[in-house]
């Protein structure tokens, strides 16, 4: 039983692409609409719920008639742009089946380095909260490029999601991803890999063997989410890294089940997370 994340009220919970796009290449309505069904239960509950997504420049890219996701940064900020709302009149419309209003944040890096415009950021997220507003969070991928060049540290949304857990002092982070957890070695590339469900302490060892590739719709790979689980614990908030296929693994994480890969909130960070990753 993991108690502490039981008793979590304020979380953040982020979907990669890999989630809610489908093999056509187009959103799949069947996983957005749980996610909508398990937030709007988590909400009901009293909780505090921000949902970080991706997915914008995925399916913009499918809307656009693209075949494979392109290669060219102002492409890719089309995209977004197309995408966005895509992403956006779904969820709005889903959500509000379920009785929750969404309200969009998009955010780029600058907004952290400014002070006026973080407490800008966080009053309205306290604003959403209080309202029972459901904020749903993405980079602002047609002004700031970092995600699409796969530049590390901020430009993902692992990270962008620890970040607002920050933000927000939130007391979890679920990233939702399309495996199980935090594996020892990548296991797509070694079958003996072996799943790792609660880690205390993120040492050069396991950010070394986050570094394999990614999936093919999903940017960030293992190594953001290192990264994500770095920030996050040391500013106080527990992460858990689930399968994200049946989002109402949410429900049961949060019933303190032994589900994915735990990250120990207060683990002390032992290495320079200086090397580039290559997902
Ligand atoms: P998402 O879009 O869901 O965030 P990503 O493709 O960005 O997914 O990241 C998850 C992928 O990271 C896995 O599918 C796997 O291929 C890769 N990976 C690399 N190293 C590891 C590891 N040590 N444990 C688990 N997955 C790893």
């Amino acid at each position: 039983m993991r108690k502490k994340i039981a008793q979590a009220q304020k979380i953040v919970i982020k979907v990669g692409s890999s989630q809610i796009i489908s093999e056509t290449g187009f959103l799949n309505l069947a996983v957005i609409g749980s996610l909508a069904e398990t937030l709007s239960k988590l909400i009901a509950l009293g909780k505090q719920v921000v949902f970080v997504t991706s997915g914008a420049v995925a399916i913009g890219a499918r809307k656009m008639g693209y075949i494979k996701k392109p290669q060219e940064s102002r492409q890719k900020q089309a995209c977004a742009a197309v995408g966005q709302v895509a992403l956006m009149s779904v969820y709005a419309e889903l959500f509000s089946l379920c009785g929750i209003q969404v309200g969009q944040i998009l955010l780029t890096k600058d907004v952290l380095e400014n002070t006026k415009r973080k407490q800008n950021v966080m009053n309205t997220f306290i604003e959403l909260l209080g309202q029972k507003i459901l904020p749903i969070v993405n980079e602002n991928d047609s002004v700031s490029i970092e995600e699409i060049e796969n530049i590390p540290r901020f430009g993902d949304n692992d990270n962008l999601a620890s970040v607002v857990a920050s933000l927000i002092d939130a007391d979890l982070l679920i990233l939702l991803s399309d495996i199980d957890g935090y594996y020892d070695k990548n296991p797509r590339e070694f079958k003996e890999a072996r799943l790792l469900k609660e880690i205390k302490q993120i040492t050069p060892e396991i950010i070394k063997n986050a570094q394999g590739a990614g999936s093919a719709v999903g940017t960030g790979g293992m190594y953001t989410k290192i990264e994500a689980a770095r920030f996050a614990t040391e500013n106080g908030c527990e992460m858990v890294i689930a399968n994200g296929k049946d989002p109402r693994v949410i429900l049961e994480i949060l019933d303190g089940k032994e589900i994915g890969t735990w990250f120990v909130a207060g683990a002390k960070y032992k290495a320079e997370l200086g090397a580039k990753h290559n997902g």
